[in-house]
């Protein structure tokens, strides 16, 4: 069983290695920020509460997490492994979901971490374009995330835009901000012999996948 742990500071090329997993394995990517908003559109009690929190941007609590991510990952489709995402973001979540493994028999399970040096990722992040018309996510920097033609939407043929909320200050405070809250977590799995980290570096998205598919074939 494949049960894995993504952790990565932004613009480590998460997304893009969390799909390649995904389709590669057949495993389910798990985003518990996906899991909570999936909850508050089906308009239950339990999303009411959620809703208030994240609007906050507070974190959910241990309790409502640990309920939804239970009830995910005992679906049959996890039956061969799964990507975690946005799951544990601090110790005390760790050892819950340690537990949870254990009492479902499951097994201990491998973290990846996505090291990359700060300045490569603030590069990586001005040079974010989205298209405003439909959402499409490019990189000029990124060879596999590049458009297809200069500054024009592959998909849609829009306007590519840089994001408003990617300037050099936003990103700097998001990336020291993960990094200080993920450090306890990184030392935890390394402590416990379950922390495998792969240097992003100037590789490409496919050289990095070669990396996690040793990883995960060991
Ligand atoms: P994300 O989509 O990962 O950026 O998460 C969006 C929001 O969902 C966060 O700001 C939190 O309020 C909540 N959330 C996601 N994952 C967790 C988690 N592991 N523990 C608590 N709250 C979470």
């Amino acid at each position: 069983m494949k049960n894995i742990i993504f952790i990565a500071p932004p613009a480590a090329g998460k997304g893009t290695q969390s799909k390649l997993v995904s389709d590669t394995y057949n495993i389910p990517h798990i985003s518990t920020g996906d899991l909570l908003r999936e909850e508050i559109a089906k308009g239950t009690p339990l999303g009411l509460t959620i809703k208030d929190d994240m609007k906050k941007g507070n974190l959910v609590s241990d309790e409502v997490i640990t309920t939804l991510l239970r009830n995910r990952i005992t679906k049959p489709d996890c039956q061969n492994g799964y990507i975690l995402d946005g799951y544990p973001r601090n110790i005390k979540q760790a050892k819950i979901y340690r537990d949870l493994l254990q009492e479902l028999n499951y097994d201990d399970g491998v973290v990846i971490f996505f090291d990359i040096d700060k300045d490569l990722a603030l590069k990586r992040t001005i040079s974010r374009i989205v298209c405003p018309n439909c959402g499409a996510s490019y990189n000029l920097l990124v060879e596999e995330l590049k458009p297809l033609e200069g500054n024009i939407c592959t998909r849609c043929h829009h306007e590519l835009k840089t994001r408003t909320d990617d300037t050099e200050e936003v990103f700097i405070h998001r990336f020291d901000t993960y990094m200080n809250s993920t450090k306890e977590l990184i030392d935890y799995y390394q402590n416990l012999g379950l922390l495998h980290k792969i240097s992003v570096e100037e590789k490409s998205a496919n050289e990095i996948f070669e990396e996690v598919k040793k990883v995960l074939n060991d």
